[in-house]
């Protein structure tokens, strides 16, 4: 987290959020293991202490939060944590759990149907009472796409993508343009342009920004294309430097 928080400072960035996973999913990934919220918290605060020029706020990426309420109650509890966002990784396929990552292992022919099944828990997530300021890369499968055999096509789930959006805009969260480290836009910008379009027709009023760094290189990575999208979408940047870009 140091070193990030000094790269962040090196490109030009007045703010950033640790939003850390809190997954629950120890079936699909068994190595997985519990965020240690009081570590997590106490790293956040000697980090502001050595970086006061920088913003540094709190949060947490809720994995599957309306699948395992009692466990994210836990982790919201041990707080606090600013910035919360939900999201899908994981998500029933021919009766077993898979992680979108798993993707790759689906036969081309079959993925579409895989994606809605994605889709379908992503809306599942959206409409349930879970507390979450931000949606989190909407189209994270994406990454996994089959994209040599297979076009993507948003047209192709426009009705699946739309209809979370409008969920999302109804409880006024944000949607998060997730630049997936720099990766080429094709798997990368989740989401990209179209779905921009689509969220400001839906009644979405904000975006937040998140690179998925994971590694403090990789902090802001693929901000710059991510930015001039939102942008011509109608977003626009406010005074607070930790804030959602609204429109
Ligand atoms: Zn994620």
């Amino acid at each position: 987290m140091e070193a990030t928080c000094r790269q962040a400072l090196r490109v030009g960035l007045r703010a950033v959020a640790f939003t850390e996973h809190a997954d629950f999913a120890f079936r699909v990934h068994a190595d997985m293991r519990p965020l240690d919220v009081q570590a997590y918290l106490l790293e956040i605060e000697r980090c502001r202490a050595l970086f006061p020029a920088l913003r540094i706020v709190s949060g947490v990426e809720l994995g599957e939060p309306h699948r395992h309420a009692m466990e994210t109650a836990e982790v919201l509890r041990a707080g606090p944590l600013d910035r919360v966002l939900g999201s899908v990784h994981c998500f029933s396929w021919r009766g077993r759990e898979i992680d979108a990552s798993q993707l790759k292992e689906v036969p081309a022919a079959e993925t579409p149907a895989a994606v809605r099944a994605y889709l379908a828990e992503a809306l599942a997530l959206v409409t349930s009472p879970q507390p979450f300021a931000a949606l989190a890369h909407l189209d994270y499968y994406k990454r996994y796409w089959p994209h040599r055999e297979l076009t993507y096509d948003e047209g192709e789930f426009e009705a699946e993508l739309r209809a979370i959006l409008r969920e999302l805009s109804r409880r006024g969260s944000a949607l998060e343009v997730n630049t997936t480290r720099g990766a080429p836009a094709e798997r990368g910008l989740c989401p990209g342009a179209r779905v921009l379009g689509w969220w400001a027709e839906e009644g979405g009023r904000a975006i937040s920004f998140g690179s998925d760094a994971h590694e403090p290189a990789f902090i802001a990575a693929g901000f710059r294309e991510a930015a001039q999208l939102a942008e011509a979408a109608g977003f626009r940047a406010n005074d607070d430097p930790a804030g959602h870009w609204l429109r």
